[in-house]
């Protein structure tokens, strides 16, 4: 039983994360998608509505479930038995940001293994940060995310 946990802020879930859990899913027999939540970090979308609408998009797939977790991320893993972290890399910052944190997670807990996919190229420039800006200034976000966002 390979199961995988794919954290992330998700806020809000793009096109980007569903290519890489699409992509992710031959190779696994269970993937959870992880809300990571700090609560002392501010969001645009609300926790639930995150939750909500992302096991929206998988609710047909029995492989995929969505979960919110607090704390670090490898007990986590630990906690429900996943021995893999999913993660995305769209270029070189991407790369050396998850390095580090795939190294530290590595010293953290030897036996849970990151494994990276490299961005579909047509994706690459989607990231979380500019569609919610694009969305705080009225601008429509829904070429850039499976999720259907009403323009405030
Ligand atoms: P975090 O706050 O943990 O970085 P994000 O929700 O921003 O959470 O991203 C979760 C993961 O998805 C990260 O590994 C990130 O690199 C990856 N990701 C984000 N956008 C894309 C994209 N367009 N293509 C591929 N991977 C992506």
């Amino acid at each position: 039983m390979r199961k995988a946990v794919f954290p992330g802020s998700f806020d809000p879930f793009t096109n980007g994360h569903f290519d890489i859990v699409s992509r992710a899913l031959p190779l696994f027999d269970e993937i959870v998608v992880a809300i990571g939540h700090n609560s002392k970090k501010k969001y645009l979308f609300d926790l639930e509505s995150r939750k909500k609408s992302i096991q929206g998009l998988f609710e047909n797939n029995p492989k995929i479930s969505v979960q919110v977790y607090e704390g670090l991320t490898v007990d986590y893993c630990l906690s429900i038995n996943a021995p893999y972290i999913l993660r995305g890399l769209r270029n070189s910052t991407d790369f050396e940001y998850e390095r580090n944190i795939g190294q530290m997670n590595k010293a953290l807990q030897d036996e849970i293994e990151t494994v990276f996919f490299l961005t579909s190229p047509a994706l690459s420039a989607i990231s979380s940060t500019i569609v919610r800006d694009i969305y705080k200034n009225g601008g429509n976000i829904n070429q850039f995310t499976p999720l259907d966002y009403k323009i405030e």
